[in-house]
């Protein structure tokens, strides 16, 4: 896989992010068809400097430039300092194919890791009140499969073997073993209810438990939506 540039001029210049990127957040277009260069269009017009994402992976498994890697993107308000990278299509009435999935998986895991080391990776909806990147997106991003093109450079050993991921869970679940280690982990990180009260583990995720979750990522200054994703398990199992 290699990744197609596209050059795009920019309205003003791009602030520069210190230091390496720390994550990668992942969306879609919510649009059937567009690459880099329309994506860059909308966001100039909507008084951007350019478009706002690092990279855009096409439908057919292009992957084409968006910002730089070193400047700080415009895709996901809390965490622009991630790289960005938009999937072409809309993800609530399209299923992905497996060309674009396996860009993807190559782009996070090869391409990006290789470069930065491990990345947290999160989707928009992780971060905000939106369905970005779409309900058909499968998630977790699998680490793409024995690539036959081995990387030029060797890829660094992994450090520490990664957690096993844990699923989403938000209010709702009920005796569930997940929602269990949620609570016991809330309680540990003494995050409480709205009554500042601790929880009960019963694997119920009802309001108790919703009002901590906030409280948590609140503290972790981390998005605030009471559902337990990506991101706020990477923190809770710190
Ligand atoms: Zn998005």
């Amino acid at each position: 896989m290699k990744i197609t540039p596209v050059s795009h001029e920019w309205s003003g210049s791009l602030a520069r992010r210190s230091g390496a990127p720390t994550g990668v957040v992942v969306h879609h277009a919510a649009h059937p068809r567009c690459g880099a260069a329309t994506i860059h269009g909308w966001h100039i017009a909507r008084k951007w400097k350019g478009i706002g994402y690092h990279f855009v992976v096409r439908k057919d498994g292009t992957i084409e430039t968006g910002r730089p890697e070193w400047a700080i993107g415009s895709h996901t308000m809390s965490v622009n300092s991630r790289i960005g990278v938009c999937l072409e299509g809309n993800f609530e009435t399209e299923v992905p194919l497996a060309a674009q999935l396996a860009a993807l998986a190559w782009l996070i895991h090869v391409y990006l890791a290789g470069k930065y080391g491990k990345l947290v990776v999160t989707r928009h909806r992780d971060h905000a009140a939106t369905s970005c990147p779409g309900k058909n997106l499968p998630w977790p991003i699998q680490a793409a499969p024995a690539a036959p093109a081995a990387p030029s450079r060797p890829q660094p050993a992994p450090a520490t073997k990664p957690a096993p991921a844990r699923p989403t869970r938000r209010e709702g679940a009920r005796k569930d073993a997940h929602v269990r280690e949620i609570q016991r982990r809330l309680n540990v990180k003494r995050a409480r209810d709205g009554r500042g009260r601790a929880l009960v583990v019963d694997g119920d995720f009802g309001p108790r438990t919703k009002e901590a979750v906030m409280s948590f990522q609140r503290a972790q200054k981390i998005g605030i939506d009471g559902v337990v994703g990506p991101e706020t398990w990477a923190r809770l199992l710190r």
